[in-house]
C-alpha cells in the first residue's frame, strides 16, 4: 500500500493466507491464498457461501486450528505481532483484550454448568488477574446492562440455559466486550436468531462498534447483514477472494460474475414462483476445485483462458481504485 494513513492505520494484515487440513479423501484447500487488510475501527465483512472459505479464514486468524492437523501458510501480523507460528502463549495473550470472537451459536461458548455471570468473571480475570472477582463482577453486570439486559444483576447469576437464543448472544457480545478488544471476529453472528432479533443485534454491535472504535471482522453469507453493517465488503468463493471494495462499490457497481449472480439471486417482491434468478451448479468441494478459474463451471462468461489459468490476483479498476476483482474479463493489473 502506499498511503501512509491506511499504513498506521492498519491492525490486521493477511498475506498469502492457506489454511490446508490433509484428509483421507485428499488435501482440503480450504483457504487458498488471500490477503487482506483490516483497517482501526471498521467493519469489513468476508461474504460467501457455505464452503466459500470465509470462516475457516476468522478462525485462523484467531489461531483455533491446530498447526498438528492443519497446513497453515503465508502471514497474519496483527499489531506487529506475527501469528503464523506464533507460540501459544502469543495467541492466549491477545485473545481477549486484542481479538475477541463471537459465534453463530452463543449457547455453545457458554459451560452449561456455571452460570453466565461465573464465566464472564473468570474469563476477565484470565486476561487481568489483578482484578478481584468482586470488581470483575461489576465490570461484567454493568457489560450486560450495556448490551440491553434487563434485571442484569438477577441474570448474571443464571445459566444459559435460562435465556433466549437474542439474549444469550448479546451476553456473549457483553463477555467479549469487557475485555475492551481492538479486533471483534463476529463469524455469522445472527444466523441463528429471529429476525426482529438479528435486527437488534445488529444495531447493538453497530453501536458498540462507534462507541469503543474496535473493528470487526464480519462474516456472513447474508448480503442484508452486510450492507447494514460494512464499510468495506470481500467476496470469497471456493477459499478465494474474488472481489473487494467498498460496500457501496461491491453493491452498487459489481464486477466479478459470481458477485453478480450473488446478487442477483436475492429474493425481490417482483419475483414470482420459479422466476428467482440463481447461479447454476454448486461450489466445488474444497478438494477436487477445477483447474483454472474456480468459477468457471458456473459462469457464463468462461473461456478456454477461465478454464486453466487462475486469476491470481486482485485487479483494480482504474476508475474506483479501491475495488478489486480477480477475473480475466479485467485487465491484469500492472507489475509494480
Ligand atoms: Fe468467469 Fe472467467 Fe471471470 Fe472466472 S475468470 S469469473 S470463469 S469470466
Amino acid at each position: 500500500m502506499n498511503n501512509p494513513t491506511k499504513e498506521t492505520q492498519t491492525l490486521l494484515q493477511v498475506r498469502g493466507l492457506k489454511t490446508y487440513f490433509p484428509t483421507f479423501q485428499g488435501l482440503v484447500k480450504a483457504v487458498d491464498g488471500i490477503d487482506f487488510e483490516l483497517y482501526r475501527g471498521e467493519v469489513l465483512a468476508l461474504v460467501g457461501e457455505s464452503g466459500s472459505g470465509k470462516s475457516v479464514s476468522a478462525q485462523t486468524v484467531m489461531g483455533l486450528h491446530s498447526p498438528k492437523h492443519t497446513r497453515i501458510e503465508g502471514s497474519i501480523v496483527f499489531e506487529g505481532t506475527e501469528l503464523v507460528g506464533a507460540p501459544t502463549k502469543t495467541l492466549l495473550d491477545l485473545r481477549g483484550g486484542g481479538i475477541g470472537m463471537i459465534f453463530q451459536e452463543p449457547m455453545s461458548a457458554f459451560d452449561p454448568l456455571y452460570t453466565v455471570g461465573q464465566q464472564m468473571v473468570e474469563s476477565y480475570r484470565l486476561h487481568h488477574p489483578g482484578v478481584s472477582k468482586a470488581q470483575a463482577s461489576q465490570l461484567a453486570v454493568e457489560a450486560l446492562q450495556s448490551v440491553g439486559i434487563p434485571d442484569s444483576k438477577r441474570r448474571f447469576g443464571e445459566y444459559s440455559h435460562q435465556m433466549s437464543g437474542g439474549m444469550l448472544q448479546r451476553m456473549l457480545i457483553a463477555l467479549v466486550i469487557m475485555n475492551k478488544p481492538r479486533m471483534l471476529i463476529a463469524d455469522e453472528p445472527t444466523t441463528a436468531l429471529d429476525v426482529t432479533i438479528q435486527a437488534q443485534v445488529l444495531r447493538l454491535m453497530k453501536q458498540l462498534q462507534k462507541d469503543t472504535g474496535m473493528a470487526i471482522l464480519f462474516i456472513t453469507h447474508d448480503l442484508g447483514v452486510v450492507a447494514e453493517m460494512a464499510d468495506r465488503v470481500h467476496v470469497m468463493y471456493a477459499g478465494r477472494i474474488v472481489e473487494r471494495g467498498t460496500s457501496r462499490e461491491v453493491f452498487g457497481t459489481p464486477q466479478h460474475p459470481y458477485t453478480k449472480g450473488l446478487l442477483a439471486s436475492k429474493v425481490q417482491p417482483e419475483h414470482k414462483n420459479g422466476d428467482l434468478p440463481f447461479i447454476p451448479g454448486v461450489v466445488p468441494r474444497a478438494f477436487e476445485f477445477p483447474e483454472g478459474c474456480r468459477f468457471h463451471p458456473r459462469c457464463s462468461f468462461a473461456t478456454d483462458r477461465c478454464r486453466t489459468e487462475l486469476p491470481t490476483d486482485s485487479f483494480p479498476l482504474a476508475a474506483q481504485p479501491s475495488h478489486g476483482v480477480a477475473c480475466h474479463l479485467y485487465p491484469a493489473k500492472e507489475p509494480v
